[in-house]
């Protein structure tokens, strides 16, 4: 009598916390347990604008995941899944195949691009700790060639297209970095620019309309130029298209217009809106009871049927439910229904300076920024206890 098996795909927000609650809920010889991701690190993606921006160490983003699992419950595969193949319950990998009775898919979002022309080829993204070391790197290097090339001043121009909550704690963080590489690069700060292109009327569409001022005020005097109301049409090897026609000349675009579901999904023969899937209230993929979807590869509807925006916050609260639900099975009992419990939100503007909505309390300043540290404090701790917080947390 072999033990069933569960597989999670993907170590992101909401495959590390299934895959840390069952090491906690399940007995020794309940389930075999394999955890596959294609890093042996979990990234907080939530902080990824700052090493991408430069303004912190990428090691304060990474987590061993070998340092937060048990291994003797659970058993961590370093490796790429290529396709998920629910009608012989297989998952492909670079190297190997892997059985399963039960599967939960947490492979994360990949840049939405719309099919606007050259996006995909010639801009950059916020996605994993690989993505945001290549903006940093990238951001650096137009400041040396600069110097080599001084009449080309589409190496100082920097483009951020989407003005969405990434695109929004992306520039913030740019902003406090671009005078920094100045006086380290010997550049007149002048000659730089950063503009935020925004295609619906304002910055974080939808978002309380103070707090939206309050961004756009501080971020503007700190040297942002936002363009609003107007889409990017096109992106090319030196430049951006606006809908305008206008152009802007830069050899920087960091795309933050959207996201969608990984494109494995899809390929799997689920349906899918934009990449994701629409689950069941246990999350798991219609007709595929053997099958939960979490985070951003998944639409949750709300009380009025629009789906939850994809976050780390329902990602996080979606793993508690699989694994609870995963344990229930196994011990043939009652699977319970997935309710989201939005505890706010919170959006960083650099270092000591943010929004947040908790409740119907608005925040700014300094103490939302606090919030966001204790947020990340508290995760860490749920994540690795103690020791976690101790060795990641930024106070
Ligand atoms: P992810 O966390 O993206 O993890 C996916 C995992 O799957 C990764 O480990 C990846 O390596 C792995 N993977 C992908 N493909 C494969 C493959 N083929 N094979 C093997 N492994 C694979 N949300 C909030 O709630 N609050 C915030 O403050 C917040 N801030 C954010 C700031 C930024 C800059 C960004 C970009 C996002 C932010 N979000 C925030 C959104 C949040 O990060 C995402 O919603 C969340 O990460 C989704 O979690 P996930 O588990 O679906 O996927
Ligand atoms: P998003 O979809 O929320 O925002 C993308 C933005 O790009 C939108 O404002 C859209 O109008 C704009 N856009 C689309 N096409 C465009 C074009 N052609 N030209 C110019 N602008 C264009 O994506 P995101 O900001 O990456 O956020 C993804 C998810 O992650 C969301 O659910 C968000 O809530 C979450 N998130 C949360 C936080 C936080 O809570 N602090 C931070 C980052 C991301």
């Amino acid at each position: 009598n072999r033990l069933p098996r569960i597989v999670i795909l993907g170590a992101g927000y909401g495959g590390i916390v299934t895959a840390i609650r069952l090491q906690k809920e399940l007995n020794y010889n309940e389930a075999d347990v394999t955890l596959v991701n294609k890093h042996d690190y979990h990234y907080i993606t939530t902080n990824l604008h700052m090493p991408a921006a430069g303004t912190d160490d990428p090691k304060n983003a990474r987590i061993n995941i070998l340092n937060i699992i048990d291994e003797f419950k659970i058993v961590f595969v370093k490796a790429t899944v290529k396709e998920i193949r629910p009608h012989e319950r297989k998952i492909v990998l670079d190297e190997g195949v892997l059985s399963y009775d039960y599967l939960v898919i947490g492979l994360g979002g990949e840049p939405e691009t719309f099919g606007i022309p050259g996006m995909k080829e010639y801009a950059m993204h916020i996605r994993s700790l690989n993505s945001v070391n290549l903006i940093r790197e990238h951001i650096e290097y137009q400041f040396a060639k600069f110097k080599q090339e001084p009449y080309r001043r589409e190496y100082l121009t920097f483009v951020v297209g989407g003005a969405g909550f990434t695109g929004i704690e992306f520039v913030a963080e740019l902003a406090e970095r671009i005078p920094k590489l100045c006086k380290q690069f010997d550049v007149d700060p002048s000659w730089t620019k950063i503009y935020s292109i925004e295609a619906a009327p304002s910055i974080l569409p939808g978002f309380d309309q103070e707090l939206v001022e309050y961004a756009r005020k501080t971020l503007e005097d700190n040297g942002v130029e936002f363009i609003v109301g107007t889409p990017i049409k096109e992106c090319y090897q030196d430049g951006v298209v606006l809908a305008t026609g206008e152009e802007i000349k830069t050899t920087t675009v960091v795309w933050t217009g959207g996201i969608r579901g990984n494109s494995l999904l899809e390929k799997a023969g689920f349906d899918v809106v934009r990449g994701r899937v629409q689950v069941d209230p246990y999350l798991r993929v219609p007709g595929h009871d053997n099958i939960y979807v979490v985070g951003d590869c998944s639409i949750v509807m709300n009380a009025e049927g629009k789906p939850y925006p994809p976050t780390a916050q329902i990602a996080m609260q979606q793993g508690i439910s699989v694994a609870h639900n995963l344990v229930a099975t196994i011990r043939n009992e009652g699977l319970r229904e997935f309710k989201f419990e939005s505890k706010g939100t919170v959006a960083s503007l650099g270092k000591r300076n943010a929004i947040a909505i908790v409740g119907n309390r608005k925040l700014k300043g300094y103490k939302a920024s606090l919030l966001k540290k204790l947020i990340d404090i508290r995760y860490l701790y749920m994540i690795g206890g103690i020791p976690l917080v101790i060795r990641k947390a930024r106070f």
